[in-house]
């Protein structure tokens, strides 16, 4: 069982955004002292968020600008900071400036620029990625909560950013950070696996099925219903991958693989424009005369992908994309 356990976590740690190294210091965050200290301490560091998006500066390689608390004093006092953690002797807080004076936006603008973490690919180290993914959903969870859902009132930020708490007293409603599940899966028979594509998407790109979990049922009931309601097709057995925090905008991606007891399928749902069985020569055929572009490799899409690939005979699929630079 331990092995299991650690082969699961190693696995769900690379995942992009997965290998976080903080501690989130759960009993610290209650102590309002100890947070002030470390809010004017010069091994802080505040991690700027401004519309969901991060503050980088690419000017060599792309890099997460973290600033140090004395270096704009302006930025704590604007808005209320969120305790992230700390990682080897450095305390991390998040700033979200979105609802602030556009000066201080330009103030950081000297330092870098603001970008969508999803432009980055994967040009940021994995630890660093992972801190700028928790500060995203931890501003996208406060913006999103500033009101009471239980009374209207307005709520105020508690425990270093934990907690929103409702102003009305005779309500006081505590509400408590939140992240939206939803399942990715590969559905592979006989040696095969099933991509399919929105019409949304860049020509040639096809990926895996995925969907939100809906209330009242398991992660295993989510990945069943998707998969037949975007393709018909009814899954035999489903095994766990890994998981992958999502920031795109607040989603924990749940990845599984699942086989499928049949070949034949429609577009039993809107959200699809073409479904395909590939086997692995046909990926590498397709890759090769640039007609399949598969996910961005940041995300879990792409490693389910991957995964089942390698577990073929044509070699490792990051082999095949190296060969391909330029093209995707
Ligand atoms: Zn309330």
């Amino acid at each position: 069982m331990k092995q299991a356990f650690m082969n699961h976590y190693e696995r769900s740690a690379l995942n992009f955004f997965a290998a976080n190294p903080l501690d989130r210091l759960a009993l610290k965050r209650r102590d309002p002292t100890w947070l002030l200290e470390q809010l004017s301490a010069p091994t802080s560091r505040i991690v700027p968020v401004w519309q969901s998006k991060s503050l980088l500066n690419n000017q060599s390689t792309v890099q997460a600008v973290l600033v140090e608390p004395s270096t704009v004093p302006a930025l704590l006092s604007a808005v209320e900071p969120i305790l992230l953690g700390a990682y080897d002797g450095v305390t991390y807080f998040a700033v979200d400036l979105s609802a602030t004076e556009i000066t201080l936006v330009e103030v950081l603008h000297q330092l870098g620029s603001f970008q969508d973490l999803w432009s980055t690919n994967n040009g940021l180290d994995a630890k660093t990625a992972a801190i700028l993914a928790y500060a995203k959903g931890m501003a996208y969870w406060h913006q999103r909560h500033r009101f009471c859902g239980d009374c209207g009132s307005p709520t105020e930020s508690r425990d270093g950013g934990f907690v929103r708490k409702c102003t009305n007293p005779a309500c006081a409603k505590q509400h408590f950070p939140r992240t939206d599940p939803a399942i990715i899966v590969l559905v592979h028979a006989d040696e095969k696996c099933l991509l399919a594509r929105q019409a949304s998407w860049p020509a040639g790109r096809y990926s895996v099925v995925a969907g939100f979990v809906e209330p009242g049922e398991s992660l295993e009931d989510a990945v069943k219903r998707e998969v037949g309601e975007e393709t018909n097709i009814t899954v035999a057995s489903v095994q766990y991958h890994s998981s992958q925090p999502w920031p795109f905008p607040g989603s924990l991606m749940i990845g599984y693989t699942a086989e499928a007891s049949s070949f034949d399928f429609h577009y039993a749902d809107e959200e699809l424009e073409h479904a395909r069985w590939f086997s692995r020569a046909e990926i590498v055929a397709e890759i090769e005369q640039g007609t399949l572009k598969l996910p961005p490799n940041i995300s879990i899409s792409h490693r389910l992908i991957e995964s089942w690939f390698d577990a073929g005979e044509q070699g490792k699929l990051s082999d095949l994309l190296a060969k391909q630079t330029g093209k995707w």
